[in-house]
């Protein structure tokens, strides 16, 4: 079994579909997703659409929450909260309660899968550096676990102590515990403007990290027709 499981799509429908291309041509036979499927980009109900009918697992992202409801963005960065109000609008009722009625966590197979992390999945803390992951990891009853939300590729291990390493393939190792970011879909923040997700191979014990090229000109020019901040379209390109 070939899992792929992506997150942070954030409503770039040309990076969707470019993954799920990869995923088909690598042999995945299913899909998870990490949430924040919509916010930021030009595409929230086409994204929204496909990756509901994939029937897949979804959790749920602070963005998929922002838009699900009729919170406060007040807290949230303006270029965000501008394209989240802009999101609201383009989705029908059913779209936005699709995105409230996600949950926050979820264990699939022998494994979890959370937006932020499992110590306060609501607090939507990023975790950047092994102390934020030894926090999770308090948390983490199943060995592996993958997680979205900062957009960056990374792979903290707890054996004897909690370390990071490279985010490149792994094999899982018994007795250890994994929290895993997969990257982001369709905003990633690692400086390399390809769409990133994994494969976990559960055949094989190994997790597979991939970085996919995609039509990222037709994404910024959707941007721009939307009235959306262009600083959106200029950031995917630099993948920051
Ligand atoms: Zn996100």
């Amino acid at each position: 079994m070939r899992i792929a499981i992506f997150s942070d799509i954030h409503a770039n429908l040309e990076a969707l579909d470019a993954v799920l291309a990869d995923a088909e041509s690598q042999s995945c036979d299913s899909y998870i997703c990490l949430g924040d499927v919509v916010g930021y980009n030009a595409s929230p109900a086409e994204c929204l659409e496909k990756v509901k009918a994939m029937g897949c697992p979804v959790v749920k992202g602070n963005h998929d929450q922002d838009c699900g409801h009729d919170t406060s963005l007040e807290m949230m960065n303006p270029t965000a909260a501008e394209a989240l109000l802009w999101t609201r609008e383009q989705l029908n009722p059913e779209q936005r309660q699709w995105l409230a009625r996600l949950r926050m966590v979820r264990q699939i197979h022998d494994f979890t899968v959370v937006h932020s992390t499992l110590d306060q999945p609501t607090s939507w803390n990023y975790v950047t550096n092994k102390f934020d992951a030894m926090a999770n990891f308090s948390y983490q009853v199943t060995p592996v676990c993958f997680y979205g939300h900062t957009h960056v590729p990374r792979v903290f291990i707890r054996g004897s102590r909690v370390q990071e390493v490279p985010a490149e393939s792994i094999v899982i190792e018994p007795d250890q515990k994994y929290f895993i970011n997969t990257g982001s879909v369709g905003q990633p923040r690692d400086g390399d403007w390809r769409a990133s997700y994994c494969i976990y191979d559960l055949d094989h014990n190994m997790v597979i990290f991939r970085r996919v090229e995609y039509d990222i000109k037709t994404a910024q020019k959707k941007i721009i027709d939307a009235g959306l901040p262009e600083s959106l379209a200029d950031r995917i390109e630099v993948g920051r």
